[in-house]
């Protein structure tokens, strides 16, 4: 007989939006159960954590945790040109208060994830690890929980009031429900890899972000990390990053490397420890972000392509606020997928911002340094935008953008189910 297990939040997936889900709902009382496939610490890419991750960390009671970690403070942007000239720094703290906003953390993602865990066992959620679901269980057309298989291949099922899918840019159900939208530009692929003794900057400059560009709109990303690592990475068309026939993930990272001085001359004393990792997934979407018993959350609802590091931001922050609306539903006994609306709207509005933007940093027509000269004012609605601030009316933005790139139209994805 299969064992069944009942809860009232079942949560596939231990990450960011998982776990931040978990906290604000066990918080609450409610019984939460997570089964994560993974055993933790494992290791996960995205660990440039960008300013406005301060409010949903802080949500969850994490920001005391943070402050006590071994993770490297981060205090600002920096962008390298191929030549080698590098801007100044950009920091935070010239918008945004010293003590909060303005001091955000590049992270170990196996640590981060362990404290993010723990966060929400304290607060009394249950965690299952090594454990996969395998499908969702349906009653009339409503997900009513899952059947998983534990790290032992005992299968088992468990009943839910509702079912939240926080699986990561697996999306586990979009994928299993045909619900996959594309998005027809950002298809671009990474190439990533870790250092240790790479040069770093001083004082509060160690750990700051470098986008580093090379040639056809590529970019490097240069993460100082505590212990002397580095993680370094380069994004661009696969058609560029594999021309003449390159497959090998380490031959498309060092010859990379020969097309940005700064990046090759930090290099130069550093030590490449273990794996080359590439990834062609870049950027979908779920068609839906709700249906009957289901809320897709984080990477499961959206996965945007990285270069301004909003993954976590929007992980968290829609694992917040999926927490607040699920607390309502089982409140007043509403959990429809129309009780999601709200949700999905905001959700959208913020990853539809960001997305703007990604399509204009890729677009070989405009920079952001000639969108300034033209019209200073904007500086600070682009700086807050980046900063993950992204639940704002920036239409002004979008229209002197619009000057100089065609803004891409909003996709169809995340609203619920029977609104959509
Ligand atoms: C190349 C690259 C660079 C990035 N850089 C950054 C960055 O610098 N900053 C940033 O903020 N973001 C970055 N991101 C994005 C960031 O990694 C994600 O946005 C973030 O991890 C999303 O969190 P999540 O909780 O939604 O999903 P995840 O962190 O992916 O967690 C999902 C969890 O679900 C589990 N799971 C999946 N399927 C199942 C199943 N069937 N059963 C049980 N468990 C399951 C997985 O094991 C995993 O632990 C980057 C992404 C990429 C690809």
């Amino acid at each position: 007989m299969t064992e069944i297990l009942e809860t009232e939040v079942l949560i596939i997936g231990a990450g960011p939006s998982g776990c931040s889900a978990a906290s604000i709902l066990a918080e609450k009382g409610h019984r939460v159960l997570i089964l994560e496939r993974d055993v933790f610490p494992r290791y996960r890419v995205g660990e440039s954590l960008i300013p406005f991750t301060y409010q949903p960390l802080e949500r969850i009671g994490m920001i005391p945790k943070m402050k006590a970690s071994h993770f490297m403070k981060k205090y600002s942007v920096c962008f390298v040109q191929p030549d080698g000239r590098a801007s100044d720094p950009f920091y935070f703290f010239t918008r945004y208060d010293r003590d909060t906003v303005a001091q955000s953390w590049q992270v170990l993602r196996s640590d981060f994830d362990v404290m993010m865990r723990d966060n929400a066992i304290e607060k009394g959620a249950s965690v299952h690890e090594g454990v996969e679901v395998k499908e969702l269980v349906y009653e009339e057309g409503r997900v009513t929980g899952a059947r998983a298989v534990d790290r032992d291949g005992k299968p088992f099922e468990v009943r839910a009031t509702i079912t939240l899918d926080c699986s990561g840019k697996e999306a586990f159900s979009s994928n299993r429900q045909a619900w996959r939208v594309g998005d027809p530009y950002l298809n671009k692929v990474a190439v990533w890899t870790y250092y240790e003794g790479a040069k770093r900057e001083a004082g509060i400059d160690e750990g700051a972000t470098t986008v580093a560009f090379v040639p056809e709109k590529g970019w490097f990303w240069y993460i100082p990390q505590h212990g002397d690592r580095v993680s370094v990475g380069v994004v661009a068309e696969g058609k560029y990053l594999t021309r003449e026939g390159v497959k090998d993930p380490k031959v498309i990272f060092d010859r990379e490397i020969e097309n940005n001085r700064w990046i090759a001359d930090h290099l130069s004393c550093g030590r490449q420890v273990g794996e080359y990792y590439l990834t062609s997934e870049y950027s979908r979407y779920s068609k839906y972000g709700a249906a009957p018993g289901l809320l897709l959350v984080g990477d499961a609802f959206a996965f945007l392509d990285p270069v301004f590091s909003s993954g976590i931001m929007l992980a968290l922050k829609s694992g917040v606020m999926a927490g607040d609306y699920v607390h309502e539903g089982l409140q007043t006994g509403d959990l429809s997928p129309a009780h999601f609306t709200g949700y999905s709207e905001s959700l959208r509005e913020g990853i539809e911002n960001m997305r703007k933007l990604v399509y204009a940093f890729y677009d070989p027509h405009f920079s952001f340094r000639d969108l300034i000269k033209r019209y200073p004012e904007t500086a600070d609605e682009l700086t807050d935008c980046l900063s993950g601030d992204v639940n704002r009316d920036f239409s002004s933005l979008w229209s002197k953008i619009g000057e100089f790139v065609t803004l891409p139209e909003e996709l169809p994805y995340g609203m619920p189910m029977q609104a959509a």
